[in-house]
């Protein structure tokens, strides 16, 4: 059935639309101040909102309002109260207060908190996000929400994603005031995460144990065919999953989220979602629903969607692209270089912010994207590599270049492409080629961070280019307040700083083992693994810049900490007890029996042909034998160095064994237990195979 898009979009969000509709003039206008200026909202109207938001969301059908919030689980957590409330008499009416809308209570005690809450002290309070809309599904009104302790340390990702959001702006203004603009209130950061994900049929995924406990398959030989015919990126749709995807869309727009483009990926069953950007807050609560909604819509086609960042070893992991950009409350994005950035010192001035600030803060911008299932792809010739650099297009270089040398800019001619077909317009051809590789790339009038995991909570990587931004925004408007003449100073200000930032500007190929060479004599950071990421987080420099701009304090960063190690030690210790699990009960166990039914039928052959040679049977004994001996061994080790990690108390210590120890026998197993796998007749082996997980979809 078609559906009437703009009628369904965002039928079931709070929106403006509806709030102007459904509140009185002045609590409307007071809203809708605090949802633009970023102020705090006014306690007498809150009321007046909980029950406007209650009626409307009763009419959508709901009975229960949640806070839903993101702890630093990394997924969103919601607890459920129905608005009945007694009238006598067995009767009840439907209730919703402004003390509801604005502050839940909830036991913070099962939620991760590294060390910022002492069990004595359970309680944590969910506090209303009036700038991301609260919507209705599945009979509930979600009420976006931060997440903070009794003593008020956050305790989620959405409160210092809003506060480095508030130092951008405030950091920002200062600037912009410099060029005249005495207008702009506020200035938004504007993010849209481009999501990339597997399905899988939910049938074949049942029957992996990895699948289910880990997200990833830890066993698996290569198909026959893997994406080297390059025929599924951009390919034509299946129809079963175009059909996924067309429910998936209508879900998210009721929704209100922007799902604007979909295609088939690089590897055999990966797709991609993108939406339309939206402001950094909202992008974040969408990315957060859109994946809930992948999960959820591919069931209800017997499908499952996997966004584990490394599903299959030999094939492309998935990544999200985190497109970011700055603009006024107006909508002038601060990014945009216009037809002659060369000229634009406004843009220069911007741009030269937002390199100083990867190249002072790469480290945390590693850090950002850093967690167990990240560490499979980055570096691995699909994925950008572990080491923070900046492509800024062969234009932007050249005027870089000249303003270092202090030569003039020669414009390049635009070129206008013409592919010499009568019917096929002409069309300019951009000034600059894209580059695949790079982990942040410049692309027109926006950033696009390329590192951040699939599976990942984007708040983060947001928080660290916000604050990191806000911090060079800073130290330009000390400059700026100072000079006796601000041309002079300005232009001076874009050159330094162009010149002391250089070396992370890198246009070259970010796979290649030269790079890595190449980053090293110029003093880049290389953190190889998630573990070398959480070392820094709480380095003297990176704990200055979050205080300074009141972004996380010193508690807060070393209990994420905390919590990144104690996570990355789960995450490894479940996907090790998993292959143990699955090597010793169903893989050895089905290879045995497969090895005694050939001898069997050997020994029967050789009854009644003695002279035959029987070559299969003896080398399929041979070889599968020998290597269930060393597979068993491996097995051992794994065990071993499982036990030896489970029992460390330190949490740094215990994250570096099994990184260090469990995951090498880890990969040691597999490639034992891969080199099985084709040996043994289909039949006896008690998983689905590669070919079958990606091609029979
Ligand atoms: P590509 O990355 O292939 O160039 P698009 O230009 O369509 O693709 O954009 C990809 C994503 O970037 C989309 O989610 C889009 O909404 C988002 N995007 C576009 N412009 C901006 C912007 N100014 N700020 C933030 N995100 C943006
Ligand atoms: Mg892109």
């Amino acid at each position: 059935m078609v559906k009437n898009v703009p009628e369904i979009f965002g039928c079931m969000v709070f929106n403006d639309d509806v709030m102007r509709e459904r509140l009185p003039k002045e609590v409307y206008k007071s809203l809708t101040k605090t949802i633009a200026t970023g102020k705090t909202i006014d306690a007498s109207i809150a009321d007046v909102v909980a029950n406007a938001m209650k009626d409307w969301a009763i009419e959508k059908g709901a009975t229960h309002y949640t806070h839903w919030f993101q702890p630093l689980t990394g997924v969103t957590a919601e607890k459920h109260d129905s608005f009945i409330s007694p009238l006598g008499n067995c009767k009840i009416v439907m209730e919703f207060s402004g003390k509801e809308l604005i502050k839940g209570e909830s036991d913070a005690s099962s939620f991760p908190s590294g060390g910022l809450r002492a069990t004595f002290e359970a309680r944590g309070y969910t506090a209303w996000d009036p700038a991301s809309y609260a919507f209705v599904k599945d009979g509930t009104l979600y009420i976006p929400t931060a997440f903070c302790s009794y003593t008020g340390e956050a305790l989620d990702t959405k409160t210092p994603l809003l506060r480095s959001m508030d130092a951008i702006s405030t950091e920002g203004l200062r600037l912009l005031r410099f060029f005249g603009d005495t207008s702009s209130k506020r200035l938004n950061v504007m993010v849209g995460a481009e999501q990339e994900y597997f399905i899988i049929d939910k049938e074949m995924y049942d029957r992996r144990k990895d699948l289910l406990y880990t997200g990833r398959t830890l066993f698996g030989a290569a198909a026959p065919k893997g994406q080297e015919l390059e025929d599924h990126y951009f390919g034509p749709l299946k129809s079963r999953i175009s059909a996924f995807m067309a429910d998936l869309d209508e879900a998210l727009w009721t929704l209100g989220v922007n799902s604007k483009t979909k295609h088939n990926e690089a590897a055999p069953a990966q797709h991609e979602l993108a939406p339309i950007y939206a402001n950094a807050n909202m992008a974040v609560d969408q990315n957060l629903l859109t994946m809930e909604y992948m999960k959820k819509t591919a069931e209800k086609h017997g499908l499952v969607c996997l966004l584990h960042e490394k599903p299959y070893a030999g094939v492309n992991g998935s990544g999200k692209h985190n497109n970011w950009s700055i603009s006024t409350d107006s909508g002038k994005n601060l990014l945009d270089p216009g037809k002659t950035p060369a000229e634009n010192v406004k843009f220069l001035l911007i741009l030269a912010a937002v390199i100083k600030a990867v190249d002072d803060y790469q480290d945390l911008m590693r850090l950002s994207v850093a967690f167990a299932g990240n560490d499979h792809r980055l570096g691995s010739s699909e994925a950008p590599p572990a080491i923070v650099s900046i492509f800024v297009g062969e234009e932007l270089e050249e005027i870089i270049d000249s303003i270092i040398s202090g030569k003039t800019y020669k414009a390049a001619k635009a070129h206008v492409m013409d592919l010499g077909i009568p019917t096929v317009p002409t069309f300019r051809k951009d000034t600059t080629d894209r580059n695949r590789t790079s982990p942040l790339a410049f692309t027109g009038n926006k950033f696009e961070f390329r590192m951040v995991g699939s599976s990942q909570n984007i708040a983060m990587p947001n928080i660290v280019l916000n604050t990191a931004v806000a911090e060079s925004f800073r130290q330009f408007a000390d400059v700026l307040d100072d000079a006796e003449d601000f041309d002079v100073a300005v232009a001076k200000l874009i050159k330094d700083t162009f010149a002391a930032h250089k070396r992370i500007i890198f246009d070259g190929n970010g796979y290649s083992d030269e790079w890595e060479k190449e980053a090293e004599t110029r003093g880049l950071f290389n953190l190889k693994t998630s573990v070398d990421a959480y070392d820094i987080f709480a380095s003297e420099k990176n704990v200055k810049l979050f205080e300074a701009h009141g972004v996380m304090n010193a508690s807060e960063i070393s209990s994420r900490t905390d919590i990144l190690y104690e996570n990355y030690s789960k995450i490894v210790n479940i996907e090790a007890l998993t292959m143990i699990d699955m090597a010793m009960r169903d893989i050895l166990p089905a290879v045995t029996s497969y090895v005694a039914d050939v001898a069997d039928s050997l020994s029967a052959k050789l009854a009644v042909m003695p002279k035959l040679s029987c070559m299969f049977e003896k080398d399929v004994i041979k070889t599968l034998s020998d290597l269930t001996e060393s597979a068993y061994s491996a097995l051992t080790e794994l065990k071993a160095a499982e036990a030896e990690a489970a029992a460390i108390s330190d949490n740094v210590m215990k994250a570096k064994k099994y990184c260090n120890s469990v995951i090498p026998a880890m990969d040691k197993l597999r490639a034992l237990i891969d080199k099985m796998e084709p040996l043994t007749a289909s039949e006896y082996w008690p998983l689905p195979s590669y070919g079958d997980m990606m091609f029979k979809v």
